[in-house]
């Protein structure tokens, strides 16, 4: 008899540098999340009575076991995801040092003793129970261990869902987890389709707490499904973050290191500078610094060291890249990209016509920067608050207190002065407006993994 069974469910994982099949993988179906969730909710009671220092060594065994693998990480970062090798490996090395951060903070993790007349009051940070972690497939590695070294640091199992076109370095990392010793369910990588696992694990009633990075449409989505059972949520989303340059800054640095700012990972980024405000007396100077800065930006096979920028991470992410500026556009500067199979799309920058130009107000994500005159210090805060996103942001100047005014003025989570850096593990990150909601990473990551309990001891006689 022909078997009549329907065929499983597979993700077939592209290396998106070249189109050819990396891997396929079973996507799990939501009776496999209900399974993942029951096997973590047994494993999160042992690990939550471990001894904190046990569970900090186990952890740091876990990054130990990562580091060793940190070239076979990368090499499938390169493979899934068209990170340029360079990129990959730091990935790899910031997971090791979450990892290694976040077990520290088990250690650390201790209560408050409060005044109190007639007795002793204390707190404790309890775990919150099973944390479901969606992650997206910008950063597979970094961003599914910001949400899951914390939340097991303080004493909660993870099931992880990774984005179907990137499970792989997420499988492998279950697979040194349990190599380390961390008990089995305690992390568990469940690989699948958004609105089939990831939508179960949001929705089932044993997940205590959400952590999602992704689109800001899905992250509405998960956060009102959220609000049935009163669910923790923590919601990293969308950018469309400035890169101001005054007039009295040191204009050829501010050039220089522009592409950076909206090129790595090729633009997909939620902190990419993808608006360039431009002090209108300095505007031209600016755009001619960056043009070679951009056409010389190198893009090309991502497993080569000197490879600065790979594709894009799909067809359908290069097909909405191109609705916004297709490659026969007329642009300000264009770069190079190499023509054939994989999904790629050279360095572009943009002179948008005002700041509701869709180039200058929707997040493209991908290589695309729109660049935009403005007047004065109160211009730029005016155009760089002009959107319903607040995650990132640069201001470049040589005037300390202009530096300060406008970093405040600028409603985001994390700014840069004379840099495009605001991501590292020990200081707090998240976005303003709807860029998200709750903080990651930093010293008090753990705290969002946790609930306060407050106990109240007599010591009256009677
Ligand atoms: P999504 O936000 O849809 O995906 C992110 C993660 O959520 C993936 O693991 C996805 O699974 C999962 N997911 C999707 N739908 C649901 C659901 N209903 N319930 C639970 N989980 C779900 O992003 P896309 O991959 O669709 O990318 C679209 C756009 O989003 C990009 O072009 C970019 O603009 C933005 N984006 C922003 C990111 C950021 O860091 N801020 C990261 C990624 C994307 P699956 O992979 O199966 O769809």
């Amino acid at each position: 008899m022909p078997d009549l069974s329907p065929a499983p469910d597979t993700l077939t994982v592209l290396n998106p540098a070249t189109e050819e099949v990396v891997a396929t993988v079973p996507a799990a179906s939501a009776a496999d999340a209900d399974a993942a969730v029951v096997r973590a909710e047994r494993a999160q009671r042992g690990w939550a009575r471990l001894a904190a220092a046990d569970r900090a060594r186990l952890l740091r065994r876990f990054a130990a076991a990562v580091d060793a693998h940190r070239e076979e990480l990368a090499r499938l970062e390169v493979r899934e995801a068209g990170h340029p090798v360079a990129d990959a490996r730091w990935e790899a090395g910031n997971v090791r040092d979450l990892l290694e951060y976040a077990a520290g903070g088990a250690e650390r993790l201790s209560g408050r003793q409060i005044p109190v007349p007639g007795g002793l009051d204390v707190t404790f940070h309890e775990p919150l129970g099973v944390v479901a972690v969606i992650a997206p497939w910008n950063f597979p590695m970094p961003i599914a261990a910001w949400g899951t070294a914390p939340a097991l640091a303080a004493g909660n199992a993870v099931v992880l869902k990774p984005a179907e076109t990137t499970p792989l370095t997420a499988l492998r990392l279950a697979g040194l987890a349990l190599d380390a010793g961390l008990p089995e369910g305690v992390f568990q990588v469940l690989p699948g389709h958004g609105p089939v696992a990831g939508r179960a694990l949001v929705d089932h009633p044993r997940v205590a707490k959400v952590v999602f990075t992704g689109s800001t449409a899905t992250g509405k989505e998960i956060m009102a499904r959220c609000a049935a059972g009163v669910k923790r949520v923590t919601l990293e989303l969308g950018g469309k973050s400035p890169n101001i340059v005054f007039a009295d800054a040191d204009v050829e640095r501010a050039a220089r290191a522009a592409p950076a700012s909206f090129l790595d990972n090729a633009g997909q980024d939620c902190c990419a500078r993808s608006r360039i405000l431009v002090q209108r007396s300095v505007y031209d100077r600016f755009m001619e610094l960056l043009e070679p800065a951009v056409t010389s930006w190198a893009v090309g096979d991502p497993s080569d060291p000197a490879t600065r920028m790979g594709p894009l991470i799909s067809a359908a992410q290069r097909e909405r890249v191109r609705s916004y500026v297709p490659e026969d556009a007329p642009a300000a500067i264009r770069g190079s990209a190499p023509a054939g199979r994989g999904y790629w799309y050279p360095p572009t920058v943009v002179e948008a016509a005002g700041p509701g130009d869709r180039v200058a107000a929707e997040e493209i994500f991908g290589p695309v920067a729109a660049v935009l005159p403005f007047e004065d210090e109160a211009d730029a805060v005016r155009l760089a608050n002009a959107t319903d996103y607040g995650l990132s942001g640069s201001v470049w100047t040589r005037d300390v207190g202009r530096a300060l005014r406008v970093t405040r003025a600028v409603a985001a989570g994390n700014l840069s002065v004379n840099s495009h850096s605001s991501v590292r593990y020990w200081t707090p990150f998240g976005g303003y407006k709807q860029s998200g909601l709750g903080r990651e990473l930093g010293p008090d990551a753990l705290a969002a993994f946790t609930e306060t309990k407050n106990v109240f001891i007599s010591t009256e006689e009677t």
